[in-house]
């Protein structure tokens, strides 16, 4: 069992993992971006293998030959576990920890070992998301589960220790230190305006037009203002809704395209970049409120993240938004032309 500490000057919480040591490939190697986790032959994400993983959660069935399109698991070497109880114990004056409750579970996104989203079809994309979805709402009937983060790795500078495309879903009995502050931010918004700040922030980039790369009925994608990394790129909803798990059927039917549509346009302009991204929600006991709206972060890892970074907090990026946004939105229209060719 994991246990998650405080840290006691930061309030941050660290999750500490010591059964995490066996994992594949746990001694650190020279990464380098644009490059999958070697093959070491058996793959047991593929087809054929799933005796081999531990307890499936979730199928998403598919008529094809092996039967299913989507599977999610309980990942073999869990950062948090569900044993144990949300007592805080005081071993010292300073030091504050708890059992690491939770879950960790991982998203086998297709039974194909090489089909990544950027090159899925949309019907694929959507039975992820839908997978993405049904594990969410059923996490967040526990109520010792405070948050829900799901987010995918893709490619060694990315944190993949298996190229078998996949992600993950993390739920935590405490909410992270930084969506409290970004919570603070947005309930002081709110209390000034009595507006979202998040459906705010989504409106005055659809009006400055010059960060946006694409803008649906129900979505916008857009590279904010102040990006950490070149090619940051947020999805929001333009309605707005606070928990990913409130998302209708037909809102994911029309993100599935949005969201591959995007990481195409990533794929074939920086040439299968490495990246991550996450989709945030509201914490659990927040997600009727007024103040938070979910939203996909996609954050390509083309750039190191170094001692200025993580000492300051301050990144460094080398490309202005409007610039990156300009070069995937022409890349959009472009394909959009062929398309309709
Ligand atoms: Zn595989
Ligand atoms: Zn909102």
């Amino acid at each position: 069992m994991s246990i998650i500490r405080q840290d006691p000057t930061t309030r941050e919480w660290v999750i500490i993992a010591a059964e995490r040591n066996r994992r594949p490939h746990e001694h650190p190697r020279p990464v380098r971006t644009g490059s999958q986790p070697p093959d070491t032959g058996f793959c047991p994400f593929c087809p054929g293998h799933e005796a081999s993983t531990p307890d499936e959660v979730l199928r998403v069935p598919d008529s094809g030959g092996t039967g299913w399109a989507v599977r999610v698991i309980s990942n073999k070497f869990p950062a948090l576990g569900v044993g144990g109880g949300l007592e805080r114990r005081e071993p010292g004056p300073l030091f504050r920890e708890m059992d690491g409750v939770g879950t960790h579970e991982v998203v086998i996104e297709t039974p194909s070992h090489e089909r990544s989203l950027p090159l899925m079809t949309d019907r694929e994309v959507a039975h992820v998301l839908r997978a993405y979805q049904a594990r969410y709402r059923s996490l967040r009937r526990d109520p010792r589960l405070k948050y829900i983060i799901i987010f995918k790795n893709h490619g060694e500078a990315a944190g993949t220790s298996l190229a078998h495309p996949h992600s993950q879903l993390v739920a935590t009995p405490v909410p992270p230190m930084l969506l409290r502050r970004k919570y603070e931010v947005a309930v002081a918004h709110y209390d000034d305006t009595g507006r979202c700040l998040y459906c705010d922030i989504a409106e005055e980039e659809r009006k400055a037009k010059s960060r946006v790369v694409l803008e649906t009925d129900r979505f916008l994608v857009f590279h904010p203002f102040a990006s950490r990394v070149p090619f940051e790129t947020w999805i929001t909803p333009k309605r707005h809704q606070p928990s990913f798990g409130q998302v209708s059927e037909e809102d994911l039917r029309e993100l599935a395209p949005v969201l591959r549509r995007t990481l195409r346009a990533l794929y074939d302009r920086l040439g299968d970049p490495d990246f991550n991204y996450i989709i945030h929600s509201a914490p659990a006991e927040d997600e009727n409120k007024d103040y938070y709206l979910w939203h996909i972060q996609i954050l390509p890892r083309l750039t190191t993240i170094a001692g200025f970074e993580l000492g300051s907090g301050i990144y460094v990026s080398t490309m202005r938004p409007e610039d990156s946004a300009a070069v995937i939105r022409d890349h959009e229209q472009a394909t959009a032309v062929q398309g309709s060719a």
